[in-house]
């Protein structure tokens, strides 16, 4: 039997898979991953939490950086692995998925809400970083262009930034535990178009593979956690998962 006729017959005889996403998943999209060639980090470093908090310079760069990658942001539609996520998710043969992802695009495909886990937050609005509060990138982008001015919350008087997570920042607790219930919850685990090396994210597949789920890796590349993968297979996201998932 091929990998691909293996993979629809563990998808067919699963009663519940979780899917697990990384950037990879969205470049067929034309969001730059991270770390291939020509990806973001091969222009420039990440901004430090902790950097973001005590310099006011940082947080400016940070805003800038926003509103230009923005721009690929705003224009980014689901492609083809999206969708076949989303499809197995309404047909109830998949709870969640769990998405290191800050583009929106799983709720976008049609994923509701709340079975989409983010553990790296959301890119698409901002925060208070003290009290929560929610605040639209457009407001605070015609502010901070045209008056210059760093958006500050209205009613503590906290940082406002983007709700994502930074390097260096706490992870959020509700979603990692949520993330951990469903990999603990499922028989069949996908990790797709992620290096697996952003940790604790990429610690969530290995549970679901010591808790006894059949680990499934996609991705371009090898990753640190082959070795634990009933199945790994090295190539492109969307035409795999159009093909193993349509009946
Ligand atoms: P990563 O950049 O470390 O890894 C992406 C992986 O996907 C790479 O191994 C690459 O080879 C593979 N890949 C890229 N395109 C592919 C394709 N079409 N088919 C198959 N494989 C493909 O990304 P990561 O593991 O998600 O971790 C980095 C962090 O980057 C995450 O925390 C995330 O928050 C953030 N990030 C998110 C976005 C987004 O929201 N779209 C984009 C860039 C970075």
């Amino acid at each position: 039997m091929n990998q691909n006729a293996a993979l629809r017959e563990m998808i067919e005889s699963s009663k519940n898979i979780v899917f697990f996403t990384g950037a990879g998943i969205s470049t067929e999209s034309g969001i730059p991953d991270f770390r291939s060639p020509g990806g973001i980090w091969s222009k420039m470093a990440p901004i430090q939490f902790q950097d973001f908090l005590s310099s006011e310079e940082m947080q400016r760069e940070s805003w800038r950086r926003k509103f230009e990658t923005d721009k690929t942001m705003k224009i980014a539609k689901p492609n083809a692995g999206h969708y076949a996520i989303q499809r197995l998710i309404e047909t109830g043969k998949a709870s969640n998925v769990i998405t290191q992802n800050i583009d929106n695009l799983h709720q976008v495909s049609g994923v509701p809400h709340d079975r989409v886990i983010e553990l790296h937050g959301n890119a698409t609005y901002a925060s208070c970083l003290s009290c929560n509060t929610r605040y639209e990138l457009e407001v605070i982008k015609q502010s901070f262009i045209v008056k210059g001015e760093l958006p500050v919350c209205k009613f503590c008087g906290g940082l406002v930034k983007t709700a994502t997570i930074s390097f260096g920042q706490a992870m959020p607790i509700e979603p990692m535990q949520k993330a951990e219930e469903a990999a603990l919850s499922c028989d069949l685990f996908f990790a797709i178009g992620s290096s697996l090396v952003v940790h604790p994210a990429a610690q969530i597949p290995l549970l679901a593979a010591r808790n006894g789920a059949q680990l499934v890796i996609i991705n371009r590349e090898k990753t640190p956690l082959d070795e634990f993968a009933h199945i790994v297979i090295n190539t492109e996201i969307g035409h795999l998962l159009s093909e193993v998932t349509s009946y």
